[in-house]
C-alpha cells in the first residue's frame, strides 16, 4: 500500500529528511486513523526519525518559518511543536527494555523495526515512509492493515510480554476496542485477563485518562463489559464490578444491576456527549450492593441507595484522581436526586413537590431528567411507555412552575440583614430560622416568590417567635 498524506507538514518533513539525510516516518495513531478515513481525535502527528528526534524537530520548524516554537522533552528525547491545529511530535527510533516494577523502560537508539516492535498494537505500529526512496510506502510488519480491515486489536509481539512490560496497554486495548468498535483478538484478550493484576503499577491518573476515553465512546458499555470480563474492573472500579449478579430468595429475584447500569450509561450516552452526565449514569446505583435487603413479602429493596451513592462519589473521584471541583458536585447531586423525578410521577404531581425538585436540582434539572429517563430500562414495553408519558407530564409541569415561580435559581427574596434590621436583633440562629421558614413557605406555595410577600411573611413569622418589628 502507498499513501502520502495530503498535508504540507509531510512535504516539509520529507524535504528536510532528504536534505539532512535522515530517515523519517509518520507512525502510530495518525497513520491508523488516516487509513481508516477518520479524523484523529487528539489531532496529533507522530514522526519517528532514525537518529535525533529533537534535532529533526528544530530543522523542520526552521523550514516552516520563524514563529514556530519547539518544545523539547529532554528526559524522553522527544520534541514537539504546534502546526496549524496539529501537535507534531518527533522522536528518535528506539529500542526499549523494561523492569518488573515500572512501566518506564530504559531506552537505547534503534531501527524503525525496533521502534515498531515497541508499539502496543498492530494497528498502531503502521508507519508511512517520508523518504525519497519509497515515499508513501506503508511499512506494516505485523499485518496492521489487515487488522484494521477486520476490526481487530492485537499486540505485535507476545501479548504477555507486551502487557506485563506496560500494563497501561491493557486499558488502551479496551479503550481502542470501545472507541473504534473493534474486537480484541482472543489471545490478546486472554493475556489481559492473565496480566490484569499488573495494573497496580499504573498511576490512577493514567488509568483515568483511558476510563474517560471509554466513557466518551458512542457505546461505553462495550468497554465496561471488557473490563469486567478481563478482571480489570474489580481492580480499578470495584464498586461497579460489585453491581454484577442476581440473588434469588423465596422465588424473588432482582435485576442484575451491572447490566442495568451499563444500559443506563448507553442510554445517557445516546442523548448527551457530556462526560460528567455519563459518570453520573455510571455511578447512579453504585450503593445498591451496600443497601440491598430482602424484605419478606416485599422482595429486594435498596433503600437509601441514592443518598449513600451520593456520599460515595467524592471518595471514588478522589481515588481515581478525577476533579474534586464542581464536576464532582454535579455528579454527586445527580446521583443523590436520581430517584426524585420518577418518585414524582408515581405519587401525585403536586406543585410544591415540583418546586422542591426545581429548587434542589437548580440548573441541572434538565440533566437530571435526562438521567432519570435513561434509567428506565424495563423490558416491559407497556411500562416503559407509561413512564415516558408520565415524564412528559413532569416536564410540562416543571416548565409551568418555573415560569411562574422561578425557583430554579432560587435566591432568598429576604436576606439575613433585612431580618436583623427589621426586628433589631443580633445575628444568630433566630435569623436562620426565619430565613428557612420563608424558603419553605415559597417552596410549599404558601407565598409567592417575591419580596413583598416574603417580607410580610417574615413579620408574621417573627411575631410567632415573640419578636416585634421596630
Ligand atoms: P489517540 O491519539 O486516539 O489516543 P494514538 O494511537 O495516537 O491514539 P497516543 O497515545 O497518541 O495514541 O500514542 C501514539 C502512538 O504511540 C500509538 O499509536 C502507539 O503506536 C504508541 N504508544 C502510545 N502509548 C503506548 C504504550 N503505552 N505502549 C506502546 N505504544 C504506545
Ligand atoms: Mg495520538
Amino acid at each position: 500500500m502507498k499513501i502520502f498524506p495530503d498535508d504540507r507538514i509531510f512535504e516539509v518533513v520529507a524535504k528536510v529528511a532528504d536534505r539532512e539525510q535522515v530517515e523519517a516516518y509518520v507512525i502510530g495513531g495518525y497513520v491508523r486513523d488516516h487509513i481508516m478515513g477518520r479524523e484523529n481525535p487528539d489531532r496529533d502527528i507522530d514522526i519517528v526519525v532514525i537518529g535525533d528526534g529533537p534535532a529533526m524537530a528544530r530543522a523542520v520548524a526552521r523550514e516552516i518559518g520563524r514563529d514556530i516554537r519547539v518544545t523539547v522533552f529532554r528526559t524522553f528525547g522527544t520534541a514537539m511543536f504546534r502546526y496549524r491545529d496539529y501537535d507534531v511530535e518527533f522522536v528518535g527510533a528506539r529500542k526499549e527494555s523494561y523492569s518488573e516494577d515500572s512501566r518506564k523502560p530504559s531506552v537505547i537508539p534503534g531501527t524503525l523495526e525496533d521502534d515498531q516492535n515497541r508499539r502496543d498494537f498492530t494497528i498502531n505500529a503502521l508507519a508511512i515512509s517520508l523518504n525519497k526512496e519509497n515515499p508513501g510506502e506503508v511499512l506494516d510488519p505485523f499485518g496492521g492493515i489487515e487488522d484494521i480491515r477486520n476490526g481487530i486489536i492485537r499486540t505485535p509481539l507476545d501479548p504477555d510480554a507486551t502487557f506485563s512490560d506496560d500494563p497501561l496497554r491493557m486499558m488502551r486495548a479496551v479503550r481502542f476496542a470501545t472507541g473504534l468498535g473493534f474486537r480484541i483478538e482472543e489471545g490478546t484478550l486472554a493475556s489481559i485477563a492473565r496480566n490484569a493484576k499488573r495494573i497496580s503499577i499504573v498511576s490512577s491518573e493514567r488509568i483515568t485518562v483511558e476510563l474517560n476515553k471509554i466513557m466518551a465512546a458512542a457505546t461505553p458499555s462495550t468497554g465496561f463489559l471488557l473490563l469486567e470480563q478481563t478482571g480489570l474492573l474489580p481492580l480499578i472500579l470495584p464498586e461497579i464490578s460489585k453491581l454484577s449478579g442476581v440473588e434469588d430468595k423465596d422465588g424473588k429475584g432482582h435485576k442484575d444491576n451491572f447490566h442495568h447500569t451499563l444500559k443506563v450509561l448507553d442510554n445517557a450516552a445516546e442523548k448527551s456527549d457530556d462526560l460528567w452526565l455519563r459518570w453520573a449514569a455510571l455511578l447512579h446505583d453504585v450503593a445498591k450492593p451496600l443497601t440491598k435487603k430482602f424484605v419478606p413479602g416485599t422482595g429486594w429493596t435498596f433503600h437509601g441507595h441514592e443518598f449513600l451513592g451520593a456520599k460515595m462519589v467524592p471518595e471514588i473521584f478522589k481515588r481515581l484522581k478525577l476533579p474534586l471541583n464542581d464536576r464532582m458536585k454535579y455528579v454527586r447531586k445527580l446521583v443523590g436526586l436520581h430517584l426524585r423525578p420518577i418518585a414524582l410521577v408515581q405519587d401525585e404531581v403536586t406543585d410544591s413537590a415540583i418546586r422542591r425538585l426545581l429548587f434542589e436540582a437548580g440548573d441541572d434539572i434538565d440533566d437530571l431528567m435526562l438521567l432519570c429517563e435513561a434509567d428506565i430500562t424495563s423490558g416491559n414495553m407497556m411500562k416503559v411507555r407509561k413512564h415516558r408519558e408520565n415524564f412528559a407530564l413532569v416536564r410540562r409541569k416543571l416548565r409551568e412552575i418555573e415560569e411562574k415561580d422561578a425557583v430554579r435559581t432560587f435566591q432568598p427574596p429576604v436576606h439575613g440583614d433585612e431580618i436583623i434590621e427589621a426586628f433589631g436583633i443580633p445575628p444568630g440562629p433566630m435569623v436562620g430560622v426565619i430565613k428557612s421558614a420563608i424558603k419553605e413557605a415559597i417552596l410549599d406555595g404558601v407565598i409567592p416568590n417575591d419580596h413583598q410577600a416574603a417580607r410580610d411573611f417574615m413579620i408574621k413569622k417573627g411575631r410567632e417567635l415573640g419578636l416585634e418589628p421596630r
